[in-house]
């Protein structure tokens, strides 16, 4: 059997909900490439772009995902043979790390375990041990997405200056850009990641990055034209900005979506409802959790991303849960995403990022509880007042 004949919610952290109108937005004829429209499109996508991140330096547009970014970033700064170091508080910072393997890169692995976020003075201290500066970089993830961790970057920076190192800052924005607060110039961010499929609610097709002055300076020949910044950045022809043909639909999509969250909502105002949205999910994951068969994978709020929470329970009943939620009510949890000492049958994630508000969140609070009724979870009652 199943309730669900209504609209469906996937309520993971990515691809995450599309706005009607960002899909009306695409539903068009194919534009012409050679002028007009979406040219212009595209300059207000690449402005807009930048005042998500808060930064006044460059963006490098690409049809990609988020894996894209992670090489594209390492590509135009870091050659192979040359040293990073990156922080790890879940799985990302590992997918990071095996990308930069993958290139050549060395790659020293900061491991801060998956319940607690990089701990800065330990960057500081390792940091001041490589008196060589033999580390380009510092490759950071603001949210793991598997942990739910959030990085404290302001944080991370104070520690590399404090070393007096000269290594670049560089932040994968993926999960939280437009959810978290970010504020890549005031906060001393070299490099940042992002794409499209999160917070900035379009469907899955384009990542990009961005980086400042310093990053520019430390920009070498990019072996692969196709990841090069210099014509993404500067384009003379329209066909530079993607290296090739544009995501025409994606730019159309996007450009609605960034509409909404700049101009009609506001950035600080969509910080905030996240805040809110968040805080409703811990209230009710406290109630649930007081009968010790669940509980938040962080234990302290403000090492808590605002986008995703990550939920572990007594073993098996994580799969189980998310099984019910689809099968019988429509509702899409995120799959336990895990280090290999974790059960990934014993997590969930629920994604609270982008298109969402009380009914939608409020809704699948409830279908959980429903759900951990009828797997047989014990857990308190009172959540959704709570929430
Ligand atoms: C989603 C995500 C990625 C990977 O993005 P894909 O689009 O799946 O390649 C990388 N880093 C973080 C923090 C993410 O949340």
């Amino acid at each position: 059997m199943t309730l669900s004949r209504g609209r469906d919610l996937v309520a993971i952290p990515g691809p995450s909900v599309i706005p009607d109108r960002v899909l009306a937005a695409m539903h068009r004829a194919a534009p012409s490439i050679y002028e007009g429209e979406i040219q212009a499109i595209t300059n207000s996508v690449v402005s807009d772009l930048k005042r998500v991140a808060k930064t006044s330096g460059n963006v490098a547009l690409y049809v990609g995902n988020g894996h894209a970014v992670w090489e594209a970033s390492l590509a135009n700064l870091v050659a192979p043979g040359d040293h990073v170091l990156v922080l790890a508080s879940g799985n990302f910072g590992r997918g990071w790390a095996n990308t930069a393997e993958r290139m050549g890169i060395v790659v020293e692995l900061l491991d801060f375990g998956f319940r607690a976020p990089p701990d800065p003075q330990r960057l500081e201290d390792r940091l001041r041990a490589d008196s060589a500066g033999k580390f380009k970089a510092v490759l950071a993830v603001q949210v793991d997405t598997a942990s739910s961790l959030i990085a404290d970057i302001p944080a991370l920076r104070a520690a590399i200056d404090a070393a007096g190192h000269p290594a670049l800052l560089m932040a994968d924005c993926i999960a939280c850009l437009a959810c978290d607060r970010f504020d890549m110039d005031t906060w001393g961010v070299d490099v940042a990641l992002a794409a499209c499929q999160k917070g900035l609610m379009t469907p899955p097709g384009v990542a990009m990055t961005f980086h400042n002055a310093r990053a520019e300076a430390a920009r070498m020949p990019c072996a692969s034209p196709y990841w090069d910044w210099g014509p993404r950045i500067e384009p003379e022809l329209y066909y530079h900005y993607f290296c090739g043909t544009a995501p025409t639909h994606h730019l159309y999509g996007l450009h609605t979506a960034l509409e909404m969250l700049l101009d009609e909502e506001g950035l600080e105002a969509a910080w905030r409802r996240h805040a809110v949205l968040a805080r409703a999910v811990w209230a009710a994951l406290d109630v649930w959790g007081s009968e010790g068969a669940l509980e938040a994978n962080v234990a302290d709020p403000a090492n808590r991303s605002h986008a995703v929470t990550t939920v572990r329970t007594a073993p098996g009943a994580a799969t189980r849960l998310r099984n019910w939620c689809d099968e019988m009510a429509g509702l899409t949890l995120g799959i336990g995403l895990c280090t290999p000492d974790q059960d990934r049958d014993s997590l969930f994630r629920i994604g609270h990022m982008g298109h969402l508000n009380p009914p939608m969140l409020l809704g699948a609070l409830g279908t959980i509880e429903a759900g951990l009724r009828a797997i047989g979870l014990p857990h308190g009652t009172g959540a959704g007042d709570a929430a």
